[in-house]
């Protein structure tokens, strides 16, 4: 096990400030006093492991991730139970994914040691700013980013030699706080998020840069988010910019895109995948056809749609929005989409027993 240097902050945030900021955090508006971060480079490796003052970083105006957007990122969060101990969901499924976003992007692999070791690191030093949950209704959290970028001084198109991996941390407050409520989605018709042989499957910045100006379209017509169909034949139903997307049948099926690799694996949809026969509902991964979400919705047969990732766990879906039509599954969240959120968000919280051990703790 790597031992994270200590580097304390001589300056942390006063405890007034910090408890303010956890009373009414937002998401991803302040962070804690530390950041993790590891070093490498082709000689040495991963090396230089610390838990250091969080602050600016200094890179050269060369440095290759500004010029050629190699990096990648995750997300996932830390949770406090009831009895002051802090943990966090599956991390182990995090760092397989790094690694995989890694190896498509020419980053260098790190291990899940090194992962789940810095996310302990910090969270052991910033465990005061990992917010108490006043209610089940309060889903506060500590929101961790641990990200890789290419930053070797050098202009020449190759993958860097020399990368740095970061760790930082944000407390986030309840997604919904006034109470789930369902959003719309626009569907984005002439933009495409990812296509067969691209970067779709990996957590990289790149990525999100190639969906905003299509949820700057959503926004326009009033819509949360942009749901994104397959590049090569504009037909199926693939992913949001930042979660996936499932739908519940009069049948009791609990449907989402097969993954392919234009789709990110989503720790959520895996995890409600797995609860799902829990609850009665009989999971299926495919090919989704545009059409059949819209001739389900209308004639009962689809009763449900919800978006999932780590930040809002389970978002519902009111309705889909495009050019061309609309499908409606009211305002009023569907019956197995907040089972499913609160199934997993009692797991997360401690509030039911771990008996699939998908938690982890930091602290
Ligand atoms: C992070 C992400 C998700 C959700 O993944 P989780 O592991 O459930 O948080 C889904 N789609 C995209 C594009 C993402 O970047």
């Amino acid at each position: 096990m790597t031992e994270f240097q200590l580097l304390k902050n001589a300056q942390p945030t006063a405890e007034n400030v910090r408890e303010a900021i956890k009373a009414d955090p937002g998401f991803g508006n302040h962070f804690t006093d530390h950041m993790a971060h590891v070093r490498y480079t082709r000689e040495q490796g991963w090396h230089a492991h610390s838990v250091r003052p969080y602050g600016k970083i200094v890179l050269d105006p060369a440095a290759a991730v500004f010029h050629y957007a190699q990096e990648i990122f995750e997300g996932l969060k830390a949770y406090r139970h009831a009895d002051g101990s802090v943990w966090t969901f599956r991390p182990q499924k995090n760092a397989a994914r790094i690694n995989i976003s890694a190896a498509r992007l020419a980053l260098p692999e790190i291990s899940e040691e090194d992962f789940v070791g810095s996310l302990r690191a910090l969270v052991e030093q910033d465990v005061e700013w990992v917010p108490t949950p006043a209610s089940a209704a309060d889903e506060v959290s500590l929101y961790l980013r641990p990200f890789m970028i290419a930053s070797e001084t050098f202009l020449g198109v190759r993958a860097s030699h020399e990368v740095d991996y970061y760790v930082i941390a944000s407390p986030a407050g309840a997604y919904f706080p006034g109470g789930v409520e369902p959003v719309s989605i626009w569907l984005s018709q002439n933009y495409k998020r990812a296509s067969h042989g691209g970067t779709g499957f990996a957590k990289a910045g790149g990525n999100y840069a190639a969906s905003l100006a299509a949820g700057e379209q959503a926004a326009a017509k009033g819509c949360a988010q942009v749901l994104f169909t397959d590049a090569a034949e504009d037909k199926y139903i693939e992913e949001l910019g930042g979660m996936n997307l499932m739908l519940v049948t009069r049948e009791g099926k609990l449907l989402t895109p097969e993954l392919g690799d234009s789709i990110l694996d989503g720790v959520t949809r895996r995890s409600l995948l797995e609860l799902a026969p829990q609850l009665g509902l009989e999971p299926e991964e495919r090919r989704i056809p545009i059409e059949e979400w819209r001739e389900g919705a209308a004639s009962g047969e689809i009763t449900e749609a919800f978006a999932c990732g780590t930040a809002a766990v389970i978002t519902p879906i009111g309705r889909l929005v495009s050019e061309d039509f609309t499908i409606d599954h009211g305002d009023q969240p569907g019956e197995y989409s907040m089972k499913l959120r609160t199934t997993l968000l009692d797991i997360q919280y401690g509030r039911t027993a771990d008996i699939n051990n998908w938690m982890v703790r930091l602290a």
